[in-house]
């Protein structure tokens, strides 16, 4: 069994990044500038926000964060997004999500400047994946074609089962997964929380990405021997003996599950660092040309 680090190739992808941002500074060329806005105090968006703009330090981005209050009505979101379409400085836009309820989570990722989608949400993004055209990927199905790739694990015609359909995780996996591109090419059932015996399908796998957030939820006599799992849960669970009362853990029982498996991610440090790199790719590509 391998363990996936995610998290070393996502270090690896910013250090190259980072010599990429040097050239092109040294050339006269200006530096990737993301935006991110952050409503209201979810202890969880913090963490991820901090750490994406904590990124583009490393890498040496320009970053801006906008705090706005939980309060905030659509009207005035849409109006901050609006200016940031607006501003040539910025080449890449993230509004973190969840998103309070009276806000219209839809109306907001389709006001985002397609050409700054670097979260790939956008109807456009998600078109052109679906056309198999260039543009931004989503952040966390194209961390996970990431490792995939840079592992060399083979998914051509191998039997991939995605358990979850999120807009964001689950869906957007299914389409890379079954692309005729390598990675990607594997045959791909979408599981979700309607599907009738789910461990049939995952038996049959020879590639299992979960995406639930239901923790432990995929166990070893779901897997068969020799399978890759990639974990893209990122559940809080509380936890008295950490500092911050809580753990991570992710949908699959690690403990059990890792020594049927040929490679498996870790969580942390699997999928959660490659998505914060895919999303330092898609900020570098949006600054290109100018
Ligand atoms: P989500 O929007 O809540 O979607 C969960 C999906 O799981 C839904 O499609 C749901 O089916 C399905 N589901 C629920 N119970 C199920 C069951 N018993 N059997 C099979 N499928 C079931 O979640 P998400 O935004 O995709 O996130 C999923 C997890 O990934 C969360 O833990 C999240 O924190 C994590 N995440 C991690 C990263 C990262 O960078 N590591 C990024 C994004 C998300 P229905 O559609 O039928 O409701």
């Amino acid at each position: 069994m391998q363990i996936l680090d995610g998290k070393g190739l996502s270090d690896l992808i910013k250090s190259q990044l980072k010599e990429k941002v040097t050239a092109q500074v040294a050339e006269g060329k200006k530096r990737p500038h993301l935006a991110a806005i952050l409503v209201g105090n979810d202890g969880g968006s913090e963490t991820y926000v901090s750490s994406k703009i904590r990124s583009c330090e490393e890498i040496g981005y320009k970053s801006t964060l906008i705090r706005l209050e939980n309060t905030i009505t659509e009207e005035e979101l849409l109006k901050q997004i609006k200016a940031i379409n607006d501003n040539d400085d910025i080449d890449g836009l993230i509004v973190q999500l969840p998103l309070p309820k009276h806000i219209n989570v839809e109306k907001v990722i389709e006001s985002t400047d397609p050409n700054k989608d670097v979260d790939g949400f956008h109807p456009v993004s998600v078109g052109r994946m679906v056309a198999g055209l260039p543009g931004f990927l989503p952040a966390t199905p194209n961390g996970i074609m990431k490792i995939l790739e840079h592992y060399k694990i083979d998914t051509i015609g191998k039997e991939c089962v995605v358990i979850g359909r999120s807009d964001i995780v689950g869906t957007p996996a299914s389409i890379l997964m079954s692309r005729n591109t390598n990675p990607g090419n594997a045959t791909v059932t979408l599981c979700h929380s309607k599907t009738k015996n789910l461990k049939e399908h995952t038996l049959r796998a020879d590639i299992i990405i979960s995406a639930t957030g239901i923790p432990n939820s995929v166990t070893a006599e779901m897997v068969k021997e020799g399978a890759v799992v990639i974990d893209v849960g990122t559940t809080r669970v509380p936890d008295a003996s950490k500092k911050s009362g809580f753990r991570l853990s992710g949908d699959v029982d690690y403990v059990n599950v890792a020594p049927k498996c040929s490679y498996i991610t870790p969580v942390p440090g699997g999928v959660g660092p490659m998505t914060i790199a895919s999303l330092m790719l898609n900020t570098f590509q949006a600054s290109q040309g100018k």
